[in-house]
């Protein structure tokens, strides 16, 4: 942590990289090919993103949370103005639907950067052993 600068130098923050769907290597904006689907690789810079394994983990848990977050949410609604049930459609479907898709982009993408700085340090430090 002395001196990665060098290492980093160019290259978006984990935190940015996530929000902006920026390359972990280039900083460009080509992480996603679809809502949630990263593209083969950086348009930019060539970087392979199908090499890293970030899977579908993160969707099993932002479904339960987006879906926990609804229900508080729907409950008092229901129990405070008592809206006839097209409003719950019309409010909770677009939320659920857009809360998912938001964040699987953020930690898809937060996920993908992770790994791809974890990478860089271990070869950095496979190439300073080496030496
Ligand atoms: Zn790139």
């Amino acid at each position: 942590m002395t001196d990665d600068r060098h290492e980093t130098k160019g290259q978006p923050a984990t935190g940015s990289a996530a929000l902006f769907a920026s390359c972990p290597r280039c900083g460009a904006k080509t992480l996603f090919a679809g809502p949630v689907k990263f593209a083969e690789r950086c348009e930019t810079c060539g970087l392979d993103f199908a090499k890293f394994n970030v899977g579908d983990g993160p969707a099993a848990f932002l479904t339960m949370i987006v879906g926990a977050f609804v229900v508080v949410l729907a409950l008092w609604l229901q129990l405070s103005l008592e809206p006839p049930w097209w409003v719950h459609v019309l409010l909770w479907v677009p939320l659920i639907i857009g809360g998912v898709v938001l964040g699987l982009r953020l930690t898809k993408g937060w996920l993908l950067s992770t790994e791809y700085r974890r990478r860089a340090e271990e070869h950095r430090h496979e190439v300073s052993d080496s030496e």
